[in-house]
């Protein structure tokens, strides 16, 4: 018999519709406590081998940039501030001149640097420094060996993982056009640990599905070509300013469910599948034995946190694949689920797989907010740091949102590793309770 006719290609089994779908968001505007979009800095220039992050900013964005990715004694940095001063607030002195000299000093210094992000912050908006036209005249300047781009991390009505939407929707016009007679390639989008990327690539290589590239990729030179024949994929839900560029260029999106946990990592791997053709069976085998070491991991951890009630405060926008991994994989309850922008188009089958009820809400009143959280009384609190230790002070146990975002936490062999990050603070919350009973 042929072989093709027995072929069965996989079907992508996740929902559109039910669940919180249709339901009602409560949207506040007021008082926010997030970081800004500076903040992407330190997991991008992780990735980003050679390239260099230098915020155009005013020392707090030094500050923050600094404390939070920790003091690097021993390595040279990969990002750095250009102090905006007074005289510059002023008006007073020529920032253009002053940025070109840094870069010029940096360069110098630097010659293992190949692209160079100047960071925009709101410092440089107020004094309306035109950071798109000085990528232009440095890239003049220093190319072919460095490339300049520019993106803005400012604080001005955003939130953290808003600095990964802009610097990769930055990076795609810098793509170059794939050749129109190509065959079908992937592209997956959003910042992944090496290690969950090794782990995706051997995936698609197993299922033959390629040519595959990621954005961003580990060094700046390997940029990949993009057009009609790219399918892309998101690992992230922030990300929609980069796929509206990414679908402006021609790329089609594979729309799927984002790979935290076994459930979620399985339907994300099967759109892929799907749109590649992939025999089920030859899907199956290759999944089974990842997908069932998770599914065991995350069967102890269940005895653990099933039936916790669990309260997100909006900040990395992670908020919605979370609360349907952990209510679905986990049992947790879910009082509320805050996000700073629900994006329904990107997050439809994640919405459609919350259970039908869960408060959900967008933007914040942070004092109304925090009202709402104490009368629900929940095991478990997700939120920024601003919040934590006053919310710690109070007895609640919390989790910092922006770990969620530090850390590999996508695929298999990271889904007890995510539930863990969970589990600890409730493990530390009932160590600290015995103490207190003992004394
Ligand atoms: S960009 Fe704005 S919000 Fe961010 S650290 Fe600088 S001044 Fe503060």
């Amino acid at each position: 018999m042929n072989k093709s006719i027995m072929m069965r290609p996989v079907q992508t089994q996740f929902p559109t519709s039910g669940g919180c779908t249709d339901s009602p968001v409560l949207r506040e505007r007021g008082q926010r406590e997030v970081f800004c979009g500076l903040t992407g800095i330190i997991w991008l220039h992780r990735k980003i081998q050679d390239a260099f992050f230098l915020v155009v900013g005013s020392r707090t964005c030094a500050h923050l940039i600094q404390s939070a990715a920790g003091v690097m004694i021993f390595a040279e940095p990969r990002f750095a501030t250009a102090i905006i001063d007074d005289r510059d607030l002023a008006g007073l002195a020529d920032a253009n001149e002053e940025l070109d000299r840094v870069v010029s000093r940096l360069l110098e210094r630097r010659p293992d640097i190949r692209m160079l992000f100047l960071v925009g912050s709101c410092p440089s908006e107020v004094i309306k420094l035109d950071l798109s036209r000085a990528a232009e005249r440095l890239s003049q300047r220093f190319s072919p060996s460095v490339r300049v781009i520019n993106y803005s991390g400012s604080g001005i009505e955003t939130t953290f993982t808003q600095g990964e939407d802009a610097c990769l929707a930055a990076l795609v016009p810098k793509l170059p056009a794939a050749d129109v007679a190509a065959g079908p390639s992937l592209l997956v989008v959003g910042t992944l640990a090496d290690v969950v990327e090794d782990q995706f690539a051997r995936f698609f290589k197993a299922m033959g599905i390629g040519p595959v590239a990621f954005l961003p990729a580990r060094r700046s030179t390997e940029l990949a070509a993009i057009g009609t024949n790219t399918r892309f994929i998101l690992v992230q839900p922030f990300l929609g300013d980069t796929a509206r560029a990414l679908e402006a260029r021609g790329a089609q999106r594979i729309t799927a469910p984002f790979p935290l946990g076994a459930e979620g990592t399985t339907m994300w791997l099967s759109a892929i599948a799907q749109a590649w053709g992939v025999d089920a069976d030859h899907f199956e085998q290759t999944v089974r034995p990842a997908r069932d070491r998770a599914a065991l991991a995350l069967a102890r951890q269940r005895e653990r946190l099933s039936g916790k009630k669990i309260f997100f405060f909006p900040d990395s926008q992670l908020e919605v694949p979370l609360a349907r991994f952990l209510s679905r994989e986990l049992g947790m309850q879910l009082t509320e689920v805050g996000s700073p922008y629900l994006h329904r188009q990107h997050l439809a089958a994640e919405l459609a797989m919350l259970p039908a009820g869960t408060t959900l809400s967008e933007g914040q009143d942070v004092e109304q907010q925090l009202d709402r959280c104490r009368a629900q009384q929940p095991d478990l609190v997700v939120c920024g740091l601003g919040l934590a230790n006053p919310l710690e002070d109070e007895g609640f146990a919390t989790k910092w949102s922006i770990e969620l975002v530090f850390s590999p936490i996508q695929g298999y062999d990271q889904a007890a590793d995510l539930a863990e990050l969970f589990e600890r603070p409730l493990r530390r919350r009932a160590l600290i309770a015995e103490k207190a009973a003992c004394a």
